[in-house]
């Protein structure tokens, strides 16, 4: 259930309805927009229901939150969009963020020369794996802890946030350590352990859309790590599978407008692992900005014909700064502005 506090309804009252939601054993999510006070009981809606908050002081009205995902839901910020600022960079909104960087951490040469390229051209995050999600067991699977190492060392190069994958909980620590934003890999979206596990750590998740999961599927993914009070939640359409053969995945652009109606949660689009082809990520990105995303996630390498994981969708970093140039352009022409420094 949802209970609408009134415009001017006071501390003492908010206060009130919170103890009498936590009486009944529901919780009580508190969500302070621009003009109201919204409180997202969670628990038995019986039981929510037999409080009769309807007349209580303060009190406007109370609707029950129609979907399955509570906290992700654009109902409960009354059509308010979720702005994170991670580093000092917003995403959601109108604040457009590009995270850029190579599918895995190879060398430091190869992670510090991408970090720098993308950061003169204007991204806002810095993106690599040190955990790697491969298909096959045979194939390279990340430089694991040495990876995190040569992502802090560009980090503290170019000053971007990072964004790396975790796949096992037993190393959120040690990924903590280095990461701004965590991901969450289309293979993992359903993995309610891991994901419970990032919503307790408090940092920043971006979920990827598993590759057959519904859009309902992964808001009830991001409402996994929203239960655990971590309100940082970034979700991304990396494309789908379908019949199509031509292409490795189906980028499924209709998901951006519409989850932007479901929820009110940042939503970003992957075009490499989309695209898996180099010649179609320029394409795919302006589509998304013009879709309304609030971000993309690029994969990009020095030497893309070399990259161990990814190389045929990898941009060049010599070509980075036109493309960043084009996109950035796109996203201003939709109204956002963009995440810098
Ligand atoms: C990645 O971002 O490198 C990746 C493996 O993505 P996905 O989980 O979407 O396949
Ligand atoms: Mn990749």
């Amino acid at each position: 259930m949802m209970i609408v506090m009134k415009a001017g309804a006071t501390q003492e009252q908010v206060d009130a309805v919170v103890r009498r939601v936590e009486s009944v054993g529901a919780r009580a999510h508190l969500s302070r927009g621009e003009e109201v006070t919204v409180i997202g009981a969670l628990g038995d809606r019986e039981h929510v229901a037999r409080l009769g908050l309807e007349g209580h002081p303060g009190v406007d009205h109370v609707v029950p939150i129609l979907k399955p995902y509570k906290l992700a839901s654009s109902q409960l910020r009354h059509g308010e969009r979720t702005v994170l600022d991670i580093g000092g960079r917003r995403i959601g909104g109108d604040a457009f963020a590009l995270i850029a960087g190579p599918c895995t951490v190879e060398t430091r040469d190869q992670t510090v020369a991408t970090a720098r390229s993308v950061r003169d051209a204007g991204a806002s995050f810095f993106r690599g794996g040190a955990y790697k999600p491969r298909t096959s067991p045979y194939s390279f699977q990340g430089l694991g802890q040495e990876g995190l190492r040569l992502l802090a060392e560009a980090k503290a190069e170019t000053g971007l946030p990072v964004v790396t994958e975790l796949m096992d909980p037993r190393d959120l620590e040690s990924v903590l350590e280095v990461a701004d934003v965590i991901q969450v890999g289309a293979r993992n979206m359903q993995n309610y352990t891991l994901l419970s596990e990032i919503g307790r750590s408090g940092c920043p998740a971006l979920i990827k859309r598993g590759f057959s999961s519904t859009l309902e599927e992964l808001l009830m993914a991001a409402e996994y790590v929203l239960k655990e009070g971590n309100e940082s939640v970034l979700l991304c359409e990396r494309g789908i599978r379908t019949f199509e053969t031509a292409y490795r995945y189906t980028l499924d652009l209709m998901a951006v407008p519409v989850l932007k109606q479901l929820t009110h949660l940042p939503v970003i689009v992957d075009p490499s692992h989309a695209a898996g082809r180099r010649d179609l990520v320029t394409p795919l990105s302006l589509a998304a900005a013009a879709a309304g995303a609030d971000g993309i996630i690029v994969e990009v390498h020095p030497q893309p014909d070399e990259a161990i994981c990814d190389g045929p969708q990898a941009l060049a970093t010599d070509d980075f700064a036109a493309y960043a140039d084009q996109v950035h352009r796109a996203a201003e022409l939709a109204g956002k502005e963009l995440s810098r420094v």
